[in-house]
């Protein structure tokens, strides 16, 4: 008998930051006629789902050592502000990587008994044909790639191919686009299906305008895979995505770590009103 939305857990879902960094707006977004001219604030997050007795990560963010050519670093370690909030990395049991870039898919060696959840396509994108061009493997590090791929050797790797509840209330979903497999994780919470976007949209300005980030593998799957969002998720304002700024400013702050760690199980904050 299938379990109705009722009786699925509702689990805690949480944003948090380890890293920030500015780019020139124009250089963030594929179609430059309606972008404005200044800087694009871009933060880098790791995020956590707990609850009916389980703890799962989604992303690992980057390891200092694949930013050694990159003009960023990490604010903290991923490790260290997973363990702000109680998550020991070393004891997770779940991963889910949404795709293999170097800011999601690092510090895989601290998670030493995960399983990682990924899709078939995203491994193939990453090891195939395409990582031949800069172009397309800039914002990779072979290093988390090769550990990915040494995983797999070990077992370790968990496949999926499109959509898959992977537990009651929890799902992984294909949307491809900004890289050949990526996948976003969908949550059931007090408030409704949560969808954790990571970067199927970067920022809101990404899908309010169906405007991709730059950084692309298939525009038409993009573009698709915003409409699926907003299916996937109870309400826009359901959808997280995977890099904007205003996800801490929007969400009640975890207590102790305002800026840094955002509740996005819960409703949104009431917008001040100017005036
Ligand atoms: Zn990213």
């Amino acid at each position: 008998m299938a379990i109705t939305p009722s009786e699925l857990p509702h689990y805690e879902v949480l944003a948090l930051r380890f890293a920030h960094t500015e780019f020139k707006a124009k250089d963030a977004f594929l179609g430059r006629g309606d972008v404005h001219d200044g800087q694009q604030p871009m933060d880098f997050f790791v995020w956590v789902v707990r609850g009916d007795g389980r703890t799962i990560v989604m992303d690992m963010g980057f390891g200092d050592d694949a930013c050694a050519h990159r003009p960023i670093k990490s604010d903290r370690h991923p490790v260290e502000v997973l363990a702000d909030v109680g998550v020991d990395a070393a004891t997770v049991t779940d991963v889910v990587i949404s795709h293999l870039h170097f800011d999601h898919a690092g510090n895989s060696g601290y998670f030493k008994k995960a399983r990682f959840h990924l899709q078939d396509a995203e491994m193939a994108f990453s090891t195939g044909r395409y990582m031949r061009y800069k172009i397309l493997n800039r914002a990779t590090d072979v290093l988390s790639v090769t550990a990915m791929v040494r995983h797999v050797y070990d077992g370790r790797v968990e496949f999926h191919d499109g959509d898959e509840e992977i537990f009651p209330g929890i799902s992984v979903h294909k949307i491809g686009g900004h890289t050949g497999g990526m996948q976003v994780m969908r949550v059931h919470t007090a408030r409704g299906w949560v969808v954790l976007a990571s970067d199927a949209a970067h920022f809101y300005q990404n899908l309010d305008t169906d405007n991709p980030f730059a950084i692309v593998m298939n525009i038409g799957e993009v573009l698709e895979g915003n409409r699926r969002l907003r299916a996937l998720a109870s309400t826009p304002e359901h959808i997280i995505p995977g890099h904007d700024p205003m996800v801490l400013c929007l969400y009640p702050a975890y207590p102790g770590l305002k800026g840094q760690v955002a509740c996005v199980h819960l409703p949104p904050l009431p917008r001040v009103q100017p005036g």
